[in-house]
């Protein structure tokens, strides 16, 4: 099988990403094809800044190699480095309807957050299903958000087929892992760069604890038993802990006497468990920018071998060769 995802530089690496796409990109290594690339086009629908967009590709790019991404095992690149995306999302756009794209949520959410709704983002969807397509990936592993933009996809592929009486794309469908679909942020919404409700992955520790510390709770006393429903916390700690600390965490709730202060603490003694090796990592190919640099040209270069001759054939299709 053929699998392809991407992540946004929009903004730092996030658990969300972590738990919802990330760790399924890495699981998926072993057995198929992988395709892993940096949304850097997706990415300038909210980054407006040529430096910081520059820098948070780079911090990306170190971040999925950190947590385990493997150059050798799948092609990781950068999206524009493949200028047939943008070529094929055009071919796209031109059979998909407005109605479509209206309805999506994603774009209704950004946009009543306070992200400015300029085109870019409101066809976000027709740009990620030329992402997807380009490559006839089978299985795009995504978190639950990205739901709607698959079925956007599949839509899209039926579309152009009914246009052009011709069967030119494979049909994909996503991977979503239930229990992680969707990552609480700290204020207990989806955790999104773009929402300002992040625990980050890299970084200096002191910021990312005092972000676990500010976590949202009720004002339940120490002694009581606390509510699991709707708890970003008790989510938090569910999806870090271990499985011998599981019993630990639904006790602390329902037993009352345990604090949500010494809970954070705990969820933060989690998170350097689980990221410490891949935060180390980090550090190092920071200061090894060539490195990165070489893997993402290499990766570039891959992607664009597979995506030639099938570019061809979209052409053909549509009739522009
Ligand atoms: P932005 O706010 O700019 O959209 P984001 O934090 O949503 O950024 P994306 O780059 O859009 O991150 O998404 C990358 C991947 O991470 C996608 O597969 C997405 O579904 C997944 N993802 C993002 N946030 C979460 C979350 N809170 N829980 C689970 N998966 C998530
Ligand atoms: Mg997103």
């Amino acid at each position: 099988m053929r699998v392809l995802s991407g992540v946004q530089p929009s903004g730092s690496l996030h658990i969300g990403n972590y738990f919802g796409a990330i760790r399924q990109f890495v699981a998926l290594q072993d057995e198929h094809e992988c395709y892993y690339f940096l949304a850097d086009l997706h990415a300038l629908t909210t980054i407006k800044d040529a430096d910081w967009m520059r820098a948070l590709v780079r911090e990306l790019a170190a971040g999925y190699l950190a947590l385990g991404l493997d150059p050798e095992r799948s092609v990781i690149y950068r999206q524009s480095d493949i200028p047939e995306v943008p070529e094929l999302s055009w071919y796209l756009s031109t059979v998909t309807s407005m109605g479509l794209l209206q309805r999506c949520h994603s774009f209704k959410d950004k946009v009543a957050r306070g992200v400015l709704p300029n085109h870019g983002l409101f066809a976000y969807p027709v740009l990620m299903a030329a992402d997807i397509l380009i490559v006839r990936s089978d299985l795009v592993p995504v978190g639950k958000d990205q739901k709607q933009h698959l079925e956007v996809t599949r839509d899209v592929v039926a579309s152009f087929h009914a246009t052009y009486g011709k069967e030119v794309f494979t049909l994909p469908a996503p991977l979503i892992q239930d229990d992680v679909a969707v990552v609480p942020g700290i204020d207990g919404e989806k955790m999104s760069k773009s929402y300002g409700n992040t625990i980050d992955i890299f970084g200096p520790e002191k910021p990312i604890r005092k972000r676990i510390m500010s976590l949202v709770t009720d004002s339940t006393p120490v002694e009581d038993p606390k509510p699991k429903q709707g708890s970003a916390l008790y989510r938090l700690l569910k999806i870090f802990a271990p499985v011998e600390e599981q019993s630990w965490v639904e006790s602390a709730f329902s037993e009352g006497g345990i604090g949500y202060g010494d809970m954070k603490k705990r969820l933060f003694e989690y998170f350097l468990a689980t990221f410490g090796d891949a935060r180390t990592r980090y550090d190092e190919l920071m200061a090894d920018p060539a490195e990165v640099d070489r893997i993402l040209l290499a990766g570039a270069q891959r992607a664009r071998e597979t995506v030639a001759p099938l570019m061809d054939d979209f052409r053909k299709a549509v009739g522009i060769r």
